[in-house]
């Protein structure tokens, strides 16, 4: 089932996951030893990030360097279509623009369609790690409302080869990504609004935000988002802190403020054993707060915390 399709047909705020394909070499075991404890939440539907590869230079015998592109977590798609079939959850796989040509998006939309998944949350995705700033593919999309267009046309049966006439129409449930604190690269929140309306008016049905740690910045793009005749619904994004050296990392990586409550307490902290209860604390009051505010899903970061979530879901549902 679509997410719109929950959202409308919820009753009461809905929870969901997001994971992260294991790194290459480990089995799917992976995955569901990391959800098994969670699906007692009966999560409405489960997302699954999506990696492009990065560049590395692996040191041959002769001492030379040899620059490879490895892809170290792949299996979206797969992990997708065995968290359907294993737990008879709905899984969205996110697609990118970033290393991908709009031709490898169309066959990973093709396997989607064949495999009955009929969700997606489309990204741009960052720079790779050796670029200062994001370049498409070639043959790429630049932005996410590129990629989201691509997706909208397939499921009018528009494929990128014009030979194709009456081509099968795919039914994807398009999301896309919101950022309270805006995205990092924009000039500021209203330029990100705008862009942000063109991806809804583009066929977007919901927003997933970008992870926050002050409710009040969620409040406050929820209203601009409305001011600004964005009305659909609006999904916060949730992640637990469990260590001291977040304190500095999420906003370096995610641009994201902590409040100081929350970093003060953090930093009285003695080991992470504390942050943790700190960081399970705030969430848990996080979460009661958004969901007496009427959001449609609580939508939980899991990222290699699935026991913290645990605790954080247990007081929530
Ligand atoms: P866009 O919507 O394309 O926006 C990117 C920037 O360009 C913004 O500053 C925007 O204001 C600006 N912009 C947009 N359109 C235009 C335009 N037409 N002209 C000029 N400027 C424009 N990354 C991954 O690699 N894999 C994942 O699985 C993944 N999942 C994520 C899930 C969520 C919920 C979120 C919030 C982020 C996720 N990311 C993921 C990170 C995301 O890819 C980055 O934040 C990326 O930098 C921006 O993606 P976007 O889709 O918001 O980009």
């Amino acid at each position: 089932m679509k997410v719109s399709e929950h959202i409308q047909k919820a009753e009461k705020t809905l929870i969901s996951f997001e994971i992260l394909p294991p790194l290459k070499g480990k089995t799917i075991n992976s995955i569901y030893d990391h959800l098994d404890p969670l699906m007692e939440f009966k999560p409405s539907f489960i997302n699954v990030t999506y990696h492009r590869s990065e560049t590395m230079f692996k040191k041959k015998t002769d001492g030379t360097f040899e620059k490879v592109e490895v892809r170290k977590r792949p299996g979206t798609v797969g992990i997708c279509a065995a968290i359907m079939n294993h737990y008879q959850v709905d899984a969205v796989p996110h697609l990118i623009c970033g290393g991908f040509t709009k031709r490898e998006t169309e066959d990973a939309l093709i396997d989607l369609n064949f495999l009955g998944i009929d969700n997606v949350l489309v990204l741009r995705g960052d720079a790779a790690k050796n670029e200062s700033s994001f370049e498409p593919e070639p043959d790429g999309n630049r932005y996410a409302l590129d990629l989201l267009k691509q997706v909208v046309n397939l499921n009018h049966g528009v494929y990128i080869e014009d030979d194709i006439k009456n081509g099968s129409k795919t039914n994807f449930c398009i999301g896309v990504a919101g950022y309270p604190e805006k995205h990092f690269e924009a000039p500021n929140l209203d330029t990100d609004l705008m862009f942000l309306k063109a991806k809804v008016e583009a066929g977007a049905e919901y927003i997933t935000t970008q992870m926050f740690f002050d409710n009040q910045k969620f409040f406050e793009f929820a209203k601009a988002c409305k001011e600004n005749g964005i009305e659909v619904p609006i999904i916060p994004g949730l992640k637990p802190i469990s260590s001291k050296k977040q304190l500095s990392l999420l906003p370096k990586v995610f641009h994201v403020d902590l409040p100081t409550d929350l970093s003060s307490a953090i930093m009285k902290c003695k080991n992470d054993d504390e942050v943790e209860k700190v960081g399970t604390e705030w969430l848990i009051h996080q979460s009661k707060e958004l969901k007496k505010a009427g959001v449609p899903v609580l939508h939980y970061y899991t990222l290699g915390k699935p026991k913290v979530i645990w605790n954080v879901v247990k007081e929530i549902v």
